[in-house]
């Protein structure tokens, strides 16, 4: 498996009906979990590397349709990571006064600070998929700028601008987009009602949006190629099956942490010599 498989890197050439949606290679499920283990293992030491040195922030945005796993995958590759230093911020409907806000204006207050990870659990990319497909923006009372043809051209051109200057700022931003099947989201939302502690997990909501399959596929086309950059690139996962869309993920995030060749702050020549004084009082008591 190679990470950079999965990268959205020609706007032009981009399909998403071309993009796996099961592992494409011969690795084994046991392999496969192995090489997670040792990523998370891997990752560990990373953030706190990153987290002492203070310099970046990365945050991690994640976008699919209902029932990929995004919550698990979360769960998942984020699990030996120092809770400190990471923190999950899930973008819902929004509330009245966030939508009485610019769109970004609710992601904008929740973005890492630096030395921090950052997990977005769907994101203002909402504003492009879900506000589009259902039309919401009708429903909304807006200054006549916003209402117009090119509505969704000038949004891109605004996300693109906005990570663009996320990244002059010094935030790391990596996409994911976990690309399930149809047949298998309907697997699993079947074992969501045959499954008694799975039945919470199932809503008439994702029922409904089920049925907005292409459309949404379409709209994830075009943000998709339009908004990965080389600053700010989106990665389509295969998702059906769990296992493997772990260890992408987790694959991608560390090798941009190695890139980044991050080392703890050093300490001054007297800042050194002050240790030891300190550590002779210590030992005198
Ligand atoms: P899960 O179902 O696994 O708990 P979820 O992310 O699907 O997680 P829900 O509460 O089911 O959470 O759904 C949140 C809903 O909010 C989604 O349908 C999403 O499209 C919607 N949403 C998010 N942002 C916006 C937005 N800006 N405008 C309108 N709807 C939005
Ligand atoms: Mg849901």
């Amino acid at each position: 498996m190679k990470a950079t498989n999965f990268l959205v890197d020609s706007k032009e050439k981009f399909r998403i009906k071309d993009c796996p949606t099961t592992p494409d290679d011969k690795l084994s499920k046991e392999e496969g979990e192995k090489r997670t283990a040792g990523n998370i293992e891997e990752m560990i030491n990373l953030q706190d590397v990153f987290y002492a040195s203070q310099k970046y922030s990365l945050l991690l945005i994640f976008q699919a349709l209902d029932a990929a796993g995004k919550d698990g995958t979360i769960k998942h590759v984020m699990s030996g990571l120092n809770p400190q230093g990471t923190e999950v911020h899930s973008f819902k409907q929004p509330s009245t006064e966030e939508i009485s806000h610019d769109y970004l204006w609710r992601a904008h207050e929740k973005l890492p600070e630096r030395g921090m990870i950052g997990i977005f659990n769907r994101s203002y990319y909402e504003d492009v998929l879900v506000v589009r497909v259902h039309n919401l923006l009708n429903n909304i009372l807006y200054p006549d700028v916003i209402h117009n043809d090119d509505i969704w051209q000038k949004r891109f051109r605004q996300i693109n601008d906005f990570e663009k200057y996320l990244h002059e700022n010094g935030t790391i931003i990596l996409k994911f987009f976990l690309n399930i099947s149809k047949e298998e989201q309907a697997r699993r939302f079947i074992k969501r009602i045959d499954d008694k502690s799975k039945n919470w997990k199932f809503s008439e909501g994702d029922i409904k949006e089920r049925e907005h399959w292409d459309d949404y596929q379409k709209a994830f086309q075009e943000t998709l190629a339009v908004t990965s950059t080389k600053t700010s690139p989106w990665y389509v996962i295969p998702a059906d099956k769990k296992w493997y869309a772990r260890l992408a993920v987790s694959e991608i995030i560390v090798n941009k942490l190695k890139e980044l060749k991050l080392t703890y702050p050093q300490v001054s020549k007297e800042q050194l010599l002050k240790l030891q004084a300190y550590k002779k009082m210590l030992e005198d008591k």
